[in-house]
């Protein structure tokens, strides 16, 4: 079963790549299929394969020898092994928080991914997942998964986000991307796991935020914020509890 969920959630971050690498580009994301970067040669189908492609292709298209980047496979492990942290979540079943978290888990990941190559956060990707994640959170309420109440607290603290946020992209410290990227994920996240990601997210950007400082090589300015909400996002989902209770037994 692991195998299985590990093979699906390295083919989800495979068509996340895609993505990422098409949307910006305005290229259509189903047509045609995978192709290497440089000479545009059609990927053969064994190849294709997550991870095990890289590997038996030694990192090489097979027509011109360029090399594929290393981010590929190592994002497709990664991936793979964060869907069976989510599925061991859902109580390790196939059900609908399954579902609603691995949609979060991708949308974290696909407006990161671009946001670090074009440092850019596609509205249309935000309302895709947008109205994805209503449905699965709309579900979940039909099915007594959720309450009415969770969905009022979250969404409070998601407006809440997303107008300091805003505040603070008319004040130039972030992107307006950023607060709608907040403003989804606050709204789909339990109202522990939306203060959580927020927090870890900034504690993570900050540690960084330093490092880039102290380089002088790069300029905060460039610094795209979408990648620490994800990893703050990511990590909510997985150990918020873990993480709030050893908080709560610390003081
Ligand atoms: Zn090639």
């Amino acid at each position: 079963m692991f195998i299985l969920l590990f093979f699906l959630g390295s083919c989800i971050a495979s068509f996340l790549n895609l993505c990422a690498y098409r949307i910006p580009k305005n290229i259509s994301i189903l047509f045609p299929g995978s192709s290497c970067e440089r000479c545009n040669a059609k990927i053969e189908k064994l190849y294709i394969m997550p991870v095990i492609g890289y590997i038996i292709s030694f990192g090489k298209c097979k027509k011109c020898g360029s090399k594929i980047p290393i981010a590929y496979p190592i994002s497709e492990f990664l991936f793979g092994m964060m869907v069976i942290a989510v599925y061991a979540k859902s109580g390790l079943n196939f059900n609908l928080i399954f579902l609603h978290n691995l949609l979060l888990l991708s949308f974290l990941y696909l407006i990161s991914v671009i946001d670090l190559i074009t440092m850019e956060v596609y509205t249309n990707v935000i309302i895709v997942f947008f109205l994805m994640l209503l449905i699965t959170s709309c579900l979940q309420l039909c099915f007594d998964e959720i309450f009415i109440s969770d969905i009022y607290v979250s969404l409070i603290s998601s407006f809440f986000f997303f107008a300091v946020f805003y505040i603070f992209a008319k004040l130039k410290w972030f992107g307006y991307g950023d607060s709608f990227v907040i403003f989804v994920m606050v709204t789909f996240l339990n109202f522990n796991q939306g203060i959580l990601s927020i927090i870890l997210s900034f504690i993570i950007g900050g540690v960084v935020g330093i490092f880039v400082i102290l380089s002088k090589k790069f300029s905060l300015n460039k610094m795209p914020f979408c990648p620490f909400l994800c990893i703050g996002g990511i990590i909510s989902i997985l150990f918020s509890e873990n993480i709030i209770s050893f908080y709560l037994s610390k003081i």
